[in-house]
């Protein structure tokens, strides 16, 4: 049976991208067809400013609401990466491993670095490094496929790499995994911004619809999202990014096609209506299972203590033998 890991970073609350892009299949599709684990990336979330109580309080919700969007703790594993010892572990081989050049051509790490710069704030190393964590992620597992949005290719290229050289070099160790995307809504847009990727951990509210957002605040914000002067519906990305971005949601909402979906409206406003109705039905039993599953605090921690038991064992042995491999001394 295929293995698949994926992640999120409770750097923010979960949008609709995070759902669209990842949480979305993780709960449809890959819980029932493969050994799956899913994780509260929390280490990630200390790569750029942070205040701990918050990332603590973060990642409890982050875990909650997977629970209330499907995961299954009896088809899946749910856990936090901070629990496995692994992750961290198997990192620092991996730095041996990836070279500082390939690291400083990521994207994100170029753009994260340039908005941390323009706030005054300095660049922490482990933004830089993060990928390599990540690439552990995938590669303690022997994960054969990390479900993720389009903005993660290339850092699922990178740890396709790591693994390559790694292999190469010590003898074979790791899987090499490979990225999968969904058909449409890998690029889900900010409402305000269409030319950037909507992200939790972006200042701008009004362009981000956050799982948890009551109906109304979904409603306003997908009313206002901005789109161009034209007049005509149609799907043009580069073009038109506000309407095409619209039309994405809204087909990855009601099982549509956004260039057929373009042929059927006469107007942005009735779009972006049924668009927002659309968001609302997609998101409401979500909201309303959150509510439930967060009154109960001890059934999440019981969740995330059984999936990172679960997970160490997958991983441990991964992790031994690739330090056996590098060149380090067996504990006796
Ligand atoms: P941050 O701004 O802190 O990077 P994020 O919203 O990008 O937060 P991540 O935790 O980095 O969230 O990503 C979790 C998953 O959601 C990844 O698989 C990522 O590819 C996916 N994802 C994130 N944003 C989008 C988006 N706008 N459209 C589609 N998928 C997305
Ligand atoms: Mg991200």
């Amino acid at each position: 049976m295929a293995r698949i890991f994926s992640g999120v970073k409770p750097t923010g609350h979960l949008t609709l991208g995070n759902y669209l892009g990842a949480v979305r299949r993780w709960v449809e599709v890959d819980q029932h067809r493969a050994e799956a684990l899913f994780s509260v990336v929390d280490l990630h979330a200390l790569t750029v400013e942070h205040d701990p109580a918050r990332v603590r309080r973060l990642s409890r919700q982050a875990a909650t609401l997977l629970l209330a969007a499907g995961l299954d703790p009896e088809r899946c594993t749910l856990f936090a990466q901070s629990h496995v010892d692994e992750h961290a572990r198997l990192s620092y081989v991996l730095e041996c491993t990836a070279t500082d050049g390939e690291l400083r051509r990521m994207i994100q790490y170029k753009e994260k670095g340039a908005r941390a710069r323009a706030a005054g704030e300095s660049v922490r190393l482990s933004l830089l490094t993060y990928p390599v964590l990540m690439a552990a992620d995938i590669l303690a597992y022997r994960t054969d496929e990390v479900p993720v949005g389009e903005d993660q290719t290339q850092h699922v290229e990178l740890a396709r790499d790591l693994a390559v050289r790694f292999n190469q070099r010590y003898g074979q160790t790791f899987t090499v995994p490979r990225a999968t995307r969904p058909a449409v809504a890998a690029r889900v847009m900010d409402l305000q911004d269409p030319m950037s990727k909507m992200g939790k951990s972006h200042e701008s509210g009004a362009g981000i619809v956050y799982l948890l957002d009551e109906a109304d605040v979904v409603r306003r914000k997908v009313m206002r999202a901005v789109t161009d002067s034209g007049r005509e519906v149609s799907y043009d990305r580069e073009g038109s990014p506000g309407v095409a971005n619209l039309l994405d949601i809204l087909a990855a909402c009601s099982g549509g096609n956004p260039e057929e979906l373009a042929g059927v409206y006469e107007s942005y406003g009735s779009l972006k209506r049924d668009a927002a109705e659309a968001v609302v039905e997609l998101l409401r039993p979500v909201r309303e299972r959150h509510a439930e599953l967060a009154a109960d605090p001890g059934y999440v921690d019981e969740v995330l203590r059984e999936g990172a038991a679960r997970a160490r064992a997958v991983a441990r042995p991964v992790v031994d033998q690739a330090y056996r491999a590098i060149g380090l001394l067996e504990a006796v």
